[in-house]
């Protein structure tokens, strides 16, 4: 049987990628902010209902690239429970990361836990929407207010989502989305920030062009973080057909639900109340006492039948070599529990209702209560 892997890239069918490529023959701009990224810019601003959007190589460097835009020093307050680029951007900029622990319900940060860890040399809060939960961004907002932080959201998980009608990435002073090929929604490579702050943008736009104001004027040590035609191409097209790869993903993660809701044990992330949900990723947290086997046992059981769940998210990033006994060691008990339990199943738009079959009778088959 085929091997399946934890989530397969989109494309769109070739001759429509085709056929974008025949307007960068016609000009033979390849890069630098050509009339492809301007329009792929434009559609994107549209699509996630934000005041501005700037569109960047990949998710990482539009990260990195928005918290030196915003010109901070000293502590940022995040979570260890993300994706290594996280908390190596914050690192990479010359800030000390506080991690924070996250809550037990949807593994966003814990707004209960922010305020002890805030010190005088605290400047930001970054809030990660992980597998595309949106945090608290109510409570997040007040404190960051009360305390006079910036709130940087990585919402790489989040893409076309909206709560209460308002897109994702609404929130905060700048937010990032992330169009690797692994997500939901790809451009190859390609990322964005969004923002409300024109002067933000501005910014943001000499930062990711090595930080050149005008021909010869350079303001800052930016770097290079433009988007390719090429990958503008490849987001315009897929950008067409996102609500199909909707559709498809929606399918997988509501046979999922059927197979393994209500099971004593397996703990799912319920539905969001009031929230447009992209059915990103579909984690598992598994109670080895209750289900009769842990995390590492259906984790090798599905790799033995060529099946590649992933630890998303092992280790804690506070808990890499490189980080270990750097920083501060906060105590987030949820967060290591969670990093040790939890297991993330293939998913993407063409996965057959069989396949999640095959999957689900891998993970209960002989388990306590199978
Ligand atoms: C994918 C991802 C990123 C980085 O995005 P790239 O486009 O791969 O650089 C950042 N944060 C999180 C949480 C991610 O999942």
């Amino acid at each position: 049987m085929k091997d399946i892997y934890i989530t397969k890239a989109y494309l769109p069918p070739k001759e429509e990628y085709v056929g974008m490529l025949d307007r960068i023959w016609e000009t033979h701009l390849l890069t630098n902010m050509g009339p492809l990224h301007k329009e792929f810019e434009q559609r994107l601003k549209d699509f996630l209902g934000v005041p501005y959007c700037m569109a960047f190589a990949n998710g990482h460097l539009s990260l990195e690239t928005a918290i030196q835009a915003l010109e901070l020093k000293g502590e940022v307050i995040t979570t260890p429970f993300t994706f290594a680029s996280t908390t190596h951007a914050i690192v990479r900029n010359g800030l000390t990361p506080v991690f924070c622990d996250i809550k037990r319900d949807n593994y966003t940060i814990d707004p209960e836990k922010i305020e002890d860890l805030i010190t005088e040399k605290t400047c930001a809060i970054l809030p990660v929407h992980v597998y595309g939960q949106i945090c608290d961004v109510e409570r997040i907002q007040e404190i960051a207010d009360r305390h006079g932080l910036k709130v940087i959201y990585d919402a790489a998980h989040a893409f076309g989502e909206e709560k209460k009608g308002i897109g994702a990435g609404s929130f905060g002073d700048i937010s990032i989305f992330s169009f690797h090929a692994t997500k939901p929604f790809n451009s190859i490579e390609g990322g964005a920030a969004v923002f409300t702050d024109y002067e933000v943008g501005v910014r943001l736009y000499q930062l990711k062009n090595f930080g050149f104001m005008g021909e010869d004027m350079v303001c800052g040590a930016g770097g290079n973080a433009k988007l390719s035609e090429f990958h503008a191409a490849m987001g315009l097209c897929n950008l067409e057909h996102y609500e199909e790869i909707l559709a498809g993903r929606k399918r997988v993660v509501c046979r999922y639900r059927e197979r393994l809701a209500g099971i004593k044990g397996l703990y799912l992330l319920p539905p969001q109340e009031n929230v447009r949900e992209n059915y990103a990723y579909f984690p598992v947290l598994f109670d080895e006492k209750e289900f009769g086997t842990g995390r590492e046992k259906i984790y090798g059981r599905l790799k033995g039948e060529g099946i590649h769940a992933r630890r998303y998210f092992y280790p804690l990033t506070k808990d890499f070599p490189c980080y270990k006994s750097r920083f501060q060691n906060v105590h987030t008990p949820v967060a290591e529990y969670v990093t040790d339990h939890i297991l993330t199943l293939p998913l993407y738009d063409s996965l057959e209702d069989s396949d999640v079959d095959r999957i689900c009778d891998i993970i209960l088959r002989g388990n306590l209560n199978g």
